[in-house]
Order: structure tokens, then C-alpha cells, then sequence
């Protein structure tokens, strides 16, 4: 390390479901120039990526490439670092795809791939909600729910790094059915889309709301939210279920790992008076004593851009930097 005095930038790629992001970051942590593309305007994964390497090529045009360390990747599914592959992302449907190699091959920058839930989590282990600390897991929650956990420092993947995936703890009602095609997942209760069901599953059972008369596509998480601010009790006794099990789940991570933080973020911890507030309660009430002494549950700090940042500061992460750099 150090050898490279100009090497002070990198690139950090958060690939969505529905959105590429491209940032140019700096040691601090800090984005000094973003872009972004719509994954889903093109139909074909050809046209995908031939946008994101478009995207690649004209963020770094203004710089010199011997400023970069590299580039990190954070993905919505399985990734193989080793190997350079996107395993598998349910929702762009990418398959042992060699992510890695297309972009260094653009970009002739070394590149590392990540699930996008370690990279958020790395991100504000680092410069957000977990700096200075050890020990971290870090909650996404959206439309799905993950979490990313930093050990000792290091991110732990498990094996094949599939650790992290508690959206797929059985924690929830059985009513309720998965994407994964279970029923009873934290995620089929605690998500955005779990809030959506339990909703649809009340309204079933005779609850009368002012939001049945929505269109069903208009019928989504910020609706509920919006529903239970303008006082439906209906929306609120959703959202009570999904603090729920989320905290179920949350507080068995907590009291097996008992982090000295545990980071609650992704798109739904925007709602902080419905849902961060009571979820950082809930869980210290549900948990073992180990966790109400010693774990701080906090808010995320670095937002929407967590597994930007995350992703571009992999090469600062013992198990992912190279020997040599
Ligand atoms: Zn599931």
C-alpha cells in the first residue's frame, strides 16, 4: 500500500432494479461526480450494458485513469468476487454474467463485485453510521429486506458470500406468501412489498380503508405510509406488523452477533417517525439483555448513497484489496 501517491480516487457502481448509479469517490469517502441510468429503459441485457459502459466511459473521460484504484460493483443478488461473476440477480435476470471482466476491459481499472446490501453496509461502516466501530450490521430495508455484517473489521460473507439474506427468516405470519415462494418470510411481512400484503390481507379479511378504491398499482408502501399519516387505522395497524417482524428478525441477528451497531437503511428508513422510531424500540424490546446494554441501534447516515460509496471504497476492505496495491 502507498506506493501509488496519485491513486487518491475510485469508482463505485450501485446497480438497481430499476437504476444505475455511477459515482467518482474519494478516500473520504465523498462522491465528487454522479450519473445515473434507468436499468429497466432497455429491454435486452446487450442494450443494459452497453449503457452502463457508455455511462463507465464518460464519467471518467474528465480524469486521469492513474488516479483510480479501481472500481466496486454493488449488485441486487449473488455475486462471485473471485471468479469476476454476477451469480444471479433476480430482478435484471443477470446470470453468471462476467461483470468484472467487461468492466475492466472499458475501463482498464481492476474491478470488485459485491452484493449491494455489504456494499451499503461497508459504506457506513466506514464513513457513515459505523465509523469508528468494529463491529456492524447494517439493515436494508425496501422493497425487499437484507442486511450486510462487518466483523472484526472485515465484511463476512459465509459461505459463497450468501451471508445477510434474513429477509428469508421465517418470522412472519403463514398468510403471508414470499417471492422466494415460502411463506412466513420476514420480508413477505417486514418489506415494502410485505406492507402491501398485510394490507391486501386485512382489507381480505373485512378492514375498511380509504385506500381500497385505489387502482392496485397506485396501492404500494408510501401509499400505506401516507394512509396512516393522514390517520387510517387500517395503514397504521399494517405498519405496526411490519415493525413487528422486523424486529423479530432484527433482535435474533442483534442477540446472535451483538454488533456495536446495528444500522437500520434503504429506501423505507426514509420514514423515520413511522417506521425507524418505533423498529429501534421494538427491537430493544424483543431483544436479549446482551443487546439492550451493549448494541446501539441508529438510523443509517449516508442514505441513498451507501452502496455507492460502499462499493467504491471495497479496495479499503482487507478481504476484497489486493496485496499489491
Ligand atoms: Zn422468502
Amino acid at each position: 500500500m502507498g506506493t501509488q501517491a496519485t491513486t487518491d480516487l475510485t469508482v463505485g457502481i450501485d446497480i438497481g432494479a430499476t437504476k444505475i448509479l455511477l459515482g467518482v469517490v474519494d478516500q473520504t469517502g465523498q462522491i465528487l461526480h454522479k450519473t445515473g441510468i434507468e436499468s429497466w429503459q432497455y429491454p435486452k441485457l446487450e442494450d443494459n450494458l452497453a449503457n452502463l459502459l457508455d455511462a463507465l466511459d464518460e464519467l471518467l473521460a474528465p480524469y486521469d485513469r492513474a488516479r483510480f484504484h479501481g472500481i466496486g460493483a454493488g449488485l441486487p443478488g449473488t455475486v462471485d468476487d473471485a471468479r469476476g461473476l454476477v451469480v444471479y440477480t433476480p430482478n435484471l435476470r443477470w446470470q453468471n454474467l462476467p461483470l468484472a471482466a467487461m468492466l475492466q476491459d472499458r475501463a482498464g481499472l481492476r474491478v470488485h463485485l459485491i452484493q449491494d446490501t455489504g456494499a451499503a453496509a461497508w459504506g457506513e461502516y466506514l464513513f457513515g453510521a459505523g465509523a469508528g466501530l468494529a463491529n456492524a450490521v447494517c439493515a436494508t430495508i425496501g422493497s425487499g429486506v437484507a442486511c450486510g455484517i462487518i466483523i472484526d473489521g472485515r465484511l463476512y460473507g459465509g459461505a459463497h458470500h450468501t451471508a445477510g439474506e434474513i429477509g428469508h427468516l421465517r418470522v412472519a405470519d403463514e398468510s403471508l406468501v414470499c417471492g422466494c415462494g415460502a411463506r412466513g418470510c420476514l420480508e413477505a411481512g417486514g418489506s415494502g412489498l410485505g406492507l402491501v400484503k398485510v394490507f391486501r390481507r386485512n382489507l381480505a379479511g373485512g378492514a375498511r380503508s380509504p385506500l381500497a378504491d385505489l387502482p392496485p398499482a397506485a396501492l404500494d408502501a408510501h401509499a400505506i405510509f401516507d394512509g396512516a399519516r393522514a390517520g387510517d387505522p387500517v395503514c397504521a395497524g399494517a405498519i405496526d406488523e411490519m415493525v413487528h417482524y422486523l424486529a423479530l428478525g432484527l433482535s435474533a441477528v442483534a442477540t446472535t452477533l451483538t454488533p456495536d451497531v446495528l444500522i437500520l437503511s434503504g429506501g423505507l428508513s426514509r420514514e423515520r417517525d413511522l417506521l425507524v422510531n418505533p423498529l429501534m424500540e421494538r427491537i430493544m424490546e424483543y431483544s436479549y439483555r446482551t443487546v439492550r446494554d451493549h448494541v446501539r441501534v441508529v438510523p443509517a447516515a449516508l442514505g441513498p448513497d451507501a452502496p455507492l460509496i460502499g462499493a467504491a471504497a471495497l479496495h479499503l476492505a482487507p478481504e476484497y484489496g489486493a496485496t499489491g496495491n
